[in-house]
């Protein structure tokens, strides 16, 4: 393993936290959420600021380790940790700062949706983000940033003022609409290829702390006719409704009905961001479709609904995702899902099909780096597993289901992309994107120092 003495680190200036393979919390600090990933980075350089941030770079350049950057952890082919690496960790850059008059948000790297969420709630305010409340907002971001109220509002991105960045040489920028804006299109959807952002700031919307929100439940042998159903309804939602379809075991949570524990379910979840009164009658035909097993969707604070994937995506599990676009759910589509659906195996395995739409395709498609403002739905197939047992199994179910769909891919959305090689991180982007990334790619970093990423070369 390459080693990087103490007086290395020292004479780059960095002050924050250093961890080596061999220190008490060596194992704690190199852990991401996915399990699966058992990572022994060469040195973890945990940043307090954005000074211990040039720091790290500097040290980057100077030791020659491959760089792997961490802020929330949660990337699905684990791109923030690598082995014989430096890995340099935003995790302790928490600071937000709310201007409820202004209504926006300086939210440093390190910060987690559920982070932002609470400060912004405070003043019934809300940046769109995602859907589980121990996801990095620096990752999520960067690759766009797609959740429960992005038909309203739009993408985290679309609500993206400016970042901060530091640059491959170490340098401090700024990137907004009106400085660097060449970088500013790159970042709100390019992952984190051209530097790394130290702080974002965001508009906040007026949300208020209430939703009508959560899951109406079916037994999954009823799934062909409730998304033939769903499919229908949906098309006419208004913006304020966002739903996402799960198929899955249902898990032995409090919110769920005790008799449903470990039967296959397929569930419509809503969130409803508008009048309550309004919500409940546009949501009724779903409620009232066949005959649900449970109905928990309901006026709740948006803190707890934002809460509610947490207990099924726990960190430390084994995790595998592959996912795609797709344009409609037709009917060989739906057939499709059901027929794998019912194949699930493991109690954990939850997958999302999203319904995208809305305020995402009001934007237009050049207006940031992010790919698929057009999409339908999308599929992010994933299954988990406590441990390695039964891992490769759930895998394969992965893999021959996203292949089944090969026919009606449409495009993938760059942060539910696993280490699947540069074609389709090209893929994602569309050829034109990409060939404007890799252009800025060469700009900003062209010795591709940043690669540990869903990787743009530079051209
Ligand atoms: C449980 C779970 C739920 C999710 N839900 C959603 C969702 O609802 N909506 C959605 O859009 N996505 C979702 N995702 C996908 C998520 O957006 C990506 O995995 C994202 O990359 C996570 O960001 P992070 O900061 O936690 O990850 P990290 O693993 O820390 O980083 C991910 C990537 O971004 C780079 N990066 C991280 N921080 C910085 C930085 N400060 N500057 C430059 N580059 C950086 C890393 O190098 C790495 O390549 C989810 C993922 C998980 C695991």
């Amino acid at each position: 393993m390459a080693v990087v003495d103490a007086i290395q680190i020292d004479e780059t200036g960095f002050r924050g936290h250093v961890v080596r393979p061999g220190d008490p919390d060596y194992d704690v600090q190199r852990k991401i959420w996915n399990g699966s990933f058992d990572r022994y980075p060469a040195v973890i350089v945990r940043c307090a600021g954005v000074s211990d941030v040039i720091a790290a770079v500097k040290l980057g350049r100077a030791s020659d380790l491959p760089v792997a950057v961490r802020s929330g952890g949660h990337s699905f082919p684990g791109l923030s940790v690598a082995d014989d690496a430096l890995m340099i960790d935003l995790s302790p850059m928490k600071g937000v700062r709310v201007d409820p008059e202004k209504r926006t948000a300086r939210v440093q790297a390190g910060v987690l949706l559920g982070e932002l969420d609470r400060e912004t709630q405070a003043f019934g305010l809300a940046v769109p983000s995602g859907i589980v409340t121990h996801t990095g907002v620096a990752g999520l971001t960067l690759g766009g940033g797609i959740g429960w109220i992005m038909r309203k509002h739009g993408l985290s991105i679309d609500q993206l003022v400016s970042v901060d960045l530091v640059t491959a040489d170490g340098e401090f920028v700024k990137a907004s609409a009106d400085e660097n804006a060449d970088l500013f299109w790159g970042v709100r959807g390019g992952g984190g290829n051209f530097g790394i952002v130290t702080e974002f700031e965001f508009r906040c919307v007026p949300l208020g702390t209430q939703v009508l929100a959560g899951p109406v439940f079916w037994p999954m042998q009823q799934s062909a006719e409730v998304l033939r159903f769903y499919r229908d309804w949906v098309a006419e939602a208004p913006d304020e409704l966002m739903t996402i379809v799960i198929h899955r075991k249902a898990p032995p949570l409090p919110f769920v009905p005790e008799e449903l524990h470990g039967k296959p379910v397929v569930m419509v979840i809503c969130c409803w961001v508008g009048d309550v009164e309004e919500g409940e009658k546009f949501i009724r035909p779903l409620k009232e479709f066949g005959s649900p097993v449970a109905d928990l969707c309901l006026p709740k604070p948006y803190l707890t609904h934002q809460a509610m994937f947490d207990p099924s995506f726990v960190p430390g599990r084994w995790y595998y995702f592959k996912s795609c676009d797709v344009a409609e759910l037709s009917d060989e589509i739906i057939d499709i899902t059901v027929e794998r659906s019912l194949q699930i195996s493991s109690p954990l395995t939850s997958f999302p099909i999203w319904q995208m739409g809305g305020a995402v395709g009001r934007v237009g498609e050049d207006e940031t780096a992010f790919n698929g403002r057009t999409a339908g739905f999308t599929y992010n197939i994933g299954a988990s597993t406590e441990a390695s047992e039964g891992f490769d199994e759930e895998r394969e179910w992965v893999r021959s289901f996203w292949s089944a769909l090969e026919p009606w891919h449409e495009g993938v959305y760059v942060n539910f992309l696993g280490d699947e090689g540069a074609e389709r991180v090209r893929q994602a982007y569309g050829p034109e994107k990409y060939d404007r990334l890799r252009a800025l790619k060469q700009k900003y970093d062209p010795d591709n120092f940043f690669r540990i990423n869903q990787n743009i070369s530079p051209s």
